[in-house]
This record gives C-alpha cells, structure tokens and sequence, in this order.
C-alpha cells in the first residue's frame, strides 16, 4: 500500500455545546479501504465534511494528497469523489443522461463522457437498466449509479456515507466486491462511514472506532482484538449442564475472572487471563457437562461491543454512545446486568 494521502491532525469541530469531532489524527494510505465506524452522533458525517472541505474546522487540519481541506477546496473537490447516502439524480432523465450530464459538469466533451458513462454502467452492472428513468430505479440500482456517477470523474480518493444503507443482501454482497475491486485494481482510496459492522468488516483492511466525536480504536480487525487480549480482556462464552448457582460461584472465585453474565442459554465470562483450562477443571469438579465453551473477540462486532464496555468502564454516562442494532443480525450493545 502506497503513501498516506489522508491526514488530519487534530482535527475538531465545536457546535456550540457540542464537541461533534475532537483532535482526531487519521493518516490513510493511498489504495487503502478504510472504515469510519461509530455509532449515530458519533461526528463521522462532521469528519467527512470536513475533509470535503464543507465545514471548517474549529481547530486543527486536515490534507487530502498534500491539498489543505479548509483552504483548497476546490483542489480536493477534484481528487475526491463523494457519495451521500441519499444519492440524488434528476429522475426524468435516463441513467445514462444523468452519468454523462455529470461528465459534462467536470468538463468532459460530450463523446468522452458518453463512451465513459458507457463503460461505467456496465461495471456496475447497471447496462441493462442505461435507458431507464432514474426515478424509476431501486435504492440499490441508485446506490450503483451513484458509484458510477463519483467514478466519471475518476477521484482518487473516494467517500462513501453509509454505502450499504437499504440495499438487500445481494446487493450489499455486490457493493462490496465493487469497493474491493476499486482499491486493489484501481488503486483507490476509500473512506467508509458506517455502523453496519458486519459489512464493514469483509471489505476494509482497517477501521477507526469512533465515539462521541474521538477516535478511540484505530487498526486492522486483528490488531484491534489482539490489543483487547494485551489490555487483559478475554470473553468466553459457556453452556453447561446444569448451569446453576454452585457452578457460578466456582467459576467466579477462578483467580482472574472478572464478570459472569447471562447471555440467553449461556454465560458470558469475562476475564483478564485466557481462564479455559479452569472453567473445564471446575465444570468437572461439579460434575457439570460443558456444553460449548467457545472463546470470542475475533469479529469486529466483538471487539466493538468490547471497546464500548471499556469505554463504559471509563464513564458510564455514555450509555447513550453505545451502538444501536444495525441491519447486519447484531446485538444491542447495551451492557447486561452481571448475574
Ligand atoms: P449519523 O450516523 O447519525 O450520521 P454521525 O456519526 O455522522 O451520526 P454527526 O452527524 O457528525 O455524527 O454529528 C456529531 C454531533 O454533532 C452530534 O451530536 C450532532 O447532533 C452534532 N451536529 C452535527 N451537525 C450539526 C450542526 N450543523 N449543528 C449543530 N450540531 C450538529
């Protein structure tokens, strides 16, 4: 992967009372996907308008490939293709007008934007649909030509808000081979705002974790579950038979545990040590039968949930921060009441 090509340095954003974005410090390198992950509130969409150079800064700054957000705006507009989670288009004029219409806005003659406008439609797959009425195409049909309008004016760094938002499974499964393809083959750049974790996750190579407008994990999915092991937080999740309260106080008096919670048939076990060999050994010693005993963290879905529990740890006046069930089958991250 190439040089960084997005930086900010301690960019923030002050509305009035609220602190929307706070001395956050992001480089992404060039070629890279690259997910902004919080739940709503979080200051993703503050983050994105600045760096499209929308909003300004209250302190700090961000560069898109060496051009200052705030004061080259019109430089980064050239570079930086975005897409809004409500694409918008004319929708009386056909798929293909409208591809071509936008070639002609970014100066390109009008059979360079037909032939590219062409080529567009078709890998995205909209070919078939080039003649219709945009007011007549689906959420996914829009989101697809959405993706072909950015790529007329072939950005090197692309922006997208909540690219999977009421797009069915298909069509997210299609969404997200396009993106892979538009970095590796391509080489670009592309920044996702998101909080459909389990999407998310299968197509970037890292994620930032946003919360109440700062930045408080940034890596691969690997890095960050390994960072949550080297800060002394495991999770196992245990089924055993019988699971009662002579089991509980067994495994809760193993040194290193450090909360038992219900979690529908199972426990949770949270511990600052990998605890499997005891948890079996007490299991036994009980004659209770293990079940499964199935250690987590390796998703992002996880370790998200984790990282908000530490952030609760830390205040937990952000119970309103924690995120909310998306569309992609997660839990409510709401912090369960220890048995
Ligand atoms: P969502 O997923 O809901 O789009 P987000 O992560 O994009 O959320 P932002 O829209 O950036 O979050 O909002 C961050 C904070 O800044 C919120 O508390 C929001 O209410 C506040 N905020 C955003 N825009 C403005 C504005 N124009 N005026 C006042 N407050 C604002």
């Amino acid at each position: 992967m190439g040089n960084p090509i997005i930086k900010t340095t301690g960019l923030s954003k002050r509305y009035g009372e609220v602190q929307a974005v706070e001395g956050l410090d992001l480089s992404i390198r060039e070629g890279e996907v690259f997910g902004l992950l919080g739940p709503n509130g979080a200051g993703k969409t503050t983050t994105t308008l600045m760096l499209l150079g929308l909003t300004e800064p209250t302190a700090g700054s961000a560069w898109i490939d060496g051009h200052n957000c705030t004061r080259e705006p019109i430089a980064v507009k050239r570079i930086v293709g975005y897409l809004p989670d409500n694409v918008g288009f004319y929708p009386d004029l056909t798929g293909l007008e409208n591809l071509v219409f936008t070639g002609r806005l970014n100066g390109l003659t009008d059979a360079v934007s037909r032939s590219r406008a062409e080529r567009l439609l078709e890998r995205v797959g909209l070919t078939y649909a080039a003649g219709r009425r945009a007011g007549a195409y689906s959420r996914g049909m829009k989101q697809r030509l959405g993706i072909a309008d950015v790529l007329m004016k072939d950005p090197k760094v692309i922006i997208m808000d909540e690219p999977t938002l009421g797009i069915d499974p298909e069509g997210v499964r299609e969404l997200m081979n396009l993106i892979r393809q538009l970095s590796a083959q391509d080489g670009r750049t592309l920044l996702l705002s998101s909080h459909q974790l389990y999407q998310v996750q299968q197509v970037c190579d890292r994620v930032g974790i946003f919360v109440k407008g700062r930045l408080i994990a940034c890596g691969t999915i690997g890095e960050l579950g390994r960072q949550l092991e080297n800060d002394g937080r495991f999770l196992l999740e245990l089924q055993a038979e019988p699971m009662d309260e002579a089991l509980r106080k067994a495994l809760a008096a193993i040194p290193g545990v450090k909360e038992i919670q219900p979690a529908g048939d199972s426990w949770e076990i949270v511990s600052s040590r990998d605890v499997r060999p005891d948890v079996t050994r007490a299991a036994a010693e009980r004659g209770a039968a293990i079940l499964s005993l199935r250690q987590r963290g390796g998703d992002l879905d996880e370790i998200y949930r984790q990282y908000f529990e530490k952030a609760g740890d830390r205040d937990d006046n952000h119970e309103d921060a924690r995120p909310e069930n998306g569309s992609g089958g997660l839990r409510l991250f709401r912090r369960r009441k220890k048995v």
